[in-house]
């Protein structure tokens, strides 16, 4: 009964004693007390990422119907992969590696980076479902890439082909993959004005060919169609598609018509099929658009040209502003698109879905 009393007197006459002058506090600003609220907003961002990790674990399992599946935020990550590792007890687990949510810099507001972060577990636990054990190793001997070329151009088919399973299975991630598009698309190249720039010299419009025949241009010809080729087949709209001469439109829509065909007989093979045909359609591509003489810049297993839209990136001044108004663009011009169908020639529209904010 005695002690509640004491103690508040006791309390009371500290409070009273000692009040905190503006000397003492630039005391304890510049003393120890100062490392506790940074180690505070470390814990902080700690919690958060683990968070933000149990989430993505539950979502990898979920989605991937698999539960070897480990979850590794790397700060100094590229975006978004996933690898197969072997644990000293011989079991064979899948690594997601994503990048650390806090150092994790896109030219977006937080809850669109959240969207393009989500959309990478979807997209990786889709590799993790579908993707046969051959193609990652395609093009590569042990860790290293060895023809970049084919290893890229196999990985940009599957991406698209475990993409349209992922809908399929989960209609309500249509949206998610949309969004994620758009935002993608933003990052890629500006094809029309590599033409411009770098090969249009060389093209006789009248003859509707090209006026040389040597290594740097076909080097060039081999960027300009890959990334074609690749926005076309991924996200279904080529930048500066107008520039280009109607014969390389042609082309490219023609070759990713064919794929897209291709892909879609691949439904419910099994996984030595599904290898073997995309290793077929990728040497395809390789001829049919002659890109042989261009090297993309892919040096990790598993990685294709595609996943580098998803690379860490720190805005300029004004970037988060253009990215946004480039991805109401893709929206606007994308929510139906006209298509030459490749057996008759007629132009249609297809609509690919309804934009979600
Ligand atoms: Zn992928």
């Amino acid at each position: 009964m005695a002690y509640r009393p004491a103690a508040n007197k006791a309390y009371g006459q500290t409070r009273r004693k000692a009040p905190v002058g503006a000397a003492k506090l630039q005391q304890l600003a510049s003393s120890s007390v100062q490392p506790s609220y940074a180690s505070r907003s470390v814990m902080t961002a700690n919690a958060v990422q683990s968070n933000i990790s149990s989430l993505a674990l539950f979502l990898a399992k979920y989605l991937s119907g698999k539960n070897n599946v480990v979850i590794s935020p790397d700060p100094n990550s590229n975006g978004y992969s996933v690898g197969k590792r072997k644990l000293v007890n011989g079991q064979i687990i899948y690594d997601i590696h994503v990048p650390h949510w806090i150092n994790y810099k896109l030219p977006l507001d937080d809850k669109s980076k959240y969207r393009v972060y989500r959309s990478g577990i979807w997209h990786e636990a889709g590799h993790v479902a579908e993707t046969p054990d051959q193609v990652f190793t395609f093009g590569a001997r042990g860790d290293e890439v060895k023809e970049p070329l084919a290893h890229d151009t196999i990985n940009i088919l599957e991406d698209r082909r475990i993409e349209d399973i992922g809908v399929e299975k989960w209609p309500g991630y249509a949206s998610e993959r949309l969004f994620t598009n758009a935002y993608a698309w933003t990052r890629r190249m500006d094809v029309g004005a590599f033409w411009n720039a770098y090969l249009k010299m060389h093209y006789d419009d009248v003859n509707r060919m090209y006026l040389k025949d040597e290594e740097y241009i076909r080097e060039r010809k081999g960027h300009m169609r890959h990334e074609a080729f690749l926005q076309r087949l991924l996200v279904m709209k080529i930048k500066g598609w107008d520039q280009l001469p109607i014969d390389e439109r042609d082309l490219i829509e023609h070759e990713a018509t064919m794929v897209e065909h291709e892909l879609t007989k691949l439904r419910k093979q099994s996984p030595e099929t599904i290898y073997r045909k995309l290793a077929q359609l990728s040497m395809q591509v390789i001829k049919d658009l002659e890109l042989k003489d261009y090297v993309p810049e892919v040096t990790h297993i598993g990685e294709s040209t595609w996943d580098q839209s998803f690379k860490p990136h720190t805005p300029t001044p004004g970037e988060s502003q253009e990215t946004r108004t480039g991805i109401d663009d893709y929206f606007d011009q994308l929510m139906t698109v006209e298509v030459v169908c490749s057996g008759c020639g007629k132009h249609y529209t297809r609509k690919l879905g309804v934009r979600e904010d």
